[in-house]
């Protein structure tokens, strides 16, 4: 794109740091100088340079159709409003939560469900409705659900409007492992998104940690996990941990609150 300002090269930057770190004369800023300086040359302007020198034409990236209030059309659709086909109980069996108007409702004590296929590393939306009626529920007995990714590490789902609990448990948390930056909820009973990416753990061949899982997550549009580390499973009682698994279902679960979950769909990564 052209007409744009020159911006300030990493030499100049660097000369800058350097001049307000007030530092003195030594071998360290000798060879910090140099190094700027060096810098500053081999990133000059150059007006007789061709432009198309600093032009890259591949790869190009793949065509994805992005249709408003659609799925990519490189989306995994794991429901599309009318049935429940890409999900199975978490005990095997068709999952039997309610499936009306566009979206589907946990049965409260027909326990959870879980998509019939296996992902790693993907990109997921998601929307959700905790109940309208909360007279009677508080803390984590208000509109909780979670939606585990590979079956293990809960991103927490629970009405977190005027509704106070531990942090590291209300909405939009990893549960009992990282508290949201902010409080982005609607109310009850208003349907609310979460945008996920999500990287799976790496484990060695002999079942080692490589690296762990990382979650960045916005709850309505708004950020509220930044890369996060996942530690390991996200228990109830006692600490995370670790054990080896390869690519596992999305699962999510049924804490006796007919929350609704509807739009869902998945980019694999
Ligand atoms: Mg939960």
């Amino acid at each position: 794109m052209g007409g744009r300002l020159p911006r300030p090269h990493g030499g100049d930057v660097a000369m800058r740091a350097h001049m307000r770190s007030g530092a003195t004369t030594g071998a360290a800023t000798a060879i910090a100088l140099a190094v700027a300086l060096a810098s500053a040359s081999a990133t000059a302007h150059d007006p007789s340079a061709d432009p198309a020198s600093t032009e890259a034409w591949t790869p190009v990236p793949p065509v994805v159709a992005t249709p408003i209030d659609a799925a990519p059309s490189d989306a995994v659709v794991l429901f599309d409003g009318r049935d429940l086909s890409a999900w199975e109980g978490e005990r095997g069996g068709d999952a039997s939560w309610a499936v009306s108007d566009g979206a589907f409702t946990v049965v409260p004590g027909s326990k959870g469900i879980r998509t019939r296929k296996s992902f790693c590393d993907i990109q997921l939306h998601i929307e959700w409705r905790s109940p309208a009626q909360t007279a009677g529920f508080d803390g984590q007995d208000r509109g909780n659900s979670g939606i585990f990714l590979q079956e293990r590490y809960e991103l927490q789902v629970l009405d977190s409007h005027d509704n106070p609990t531990y942090a590291n448990g209300q909405a939009a948390s990893i549960y009992k492992q990282a508290i949201p930056l902010v409080n982005a909820s609607r109310g009850p009973g208003q349907w609310q998104a979460y945008d996920v990416i999500y990287k799976a753990p790496r484990f060695s061949a002999g079942g080692g940690l490589i690296s762990p899982a990382r979650i960045t997550v916005l709850h309505n549009g708004v950020l509220v996990q930044d890369d996060t580390v996942i530690a390991g499973t996200t228990e109830y009682r006692g600490a995370p941990t670790y054990a080896p698994h390869g690519c596992a279902p999305i699962s999510l679960q049924d804490h006796n609150a007919e929350v609704g979950f509807r739009n869902i769909w998945v980019r694999e990564l």
